[in-house]
């Protein structure tokens, strides 16, 4: 990931990530940080569940959601598709969608 990459999501007041481990029956509440008048809040939320994924795919997850995060659920140019420019960062990061994942 890009050194300001990384600096756009870490110096963010308004940028929050978290996990957390679903269960049954209860509920989990997402910490989000107050919007500014100039930023709206961005967060990300991992299920720990994750974990028992391939590894790749664990990787790919994570790069994925931090560049939606960077992005702003956006794409990278005007009519770019959110899903797509996030594949293609994490891709760009060193994190490819792996192979035959299925949505
Ligand atoms: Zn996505």
């Amino acid at each position: 990931m890009p050194h300001e990459v990384m600096i756009d999501l870490i110096d963010d007041p308004t940028f929050l990530m978290s996990d957390y481990d679903p269960q049954a029956g209860r509920t989990h509440s997402v910490p989000v940080a107050l919007p500014t008048r100039s930023k709206a809040a961005r967060a990300v939320v991992l299920k720990r569940t994750v974990l028992r994924r391939p590894v790749e795919f664990v990787r790919w997850v994570i790069a994925h959601e931090l560049a939606h995060a960077h992005l702003r659920n956006a794409g990278r140019f005007p009519g770019d598709d959110p899903e797509h420019a996030a594949d293609a960062l994490a891709a760009e990061w060193g994190w490819p969608k792996p192979a035959g994942w299925g949505w």
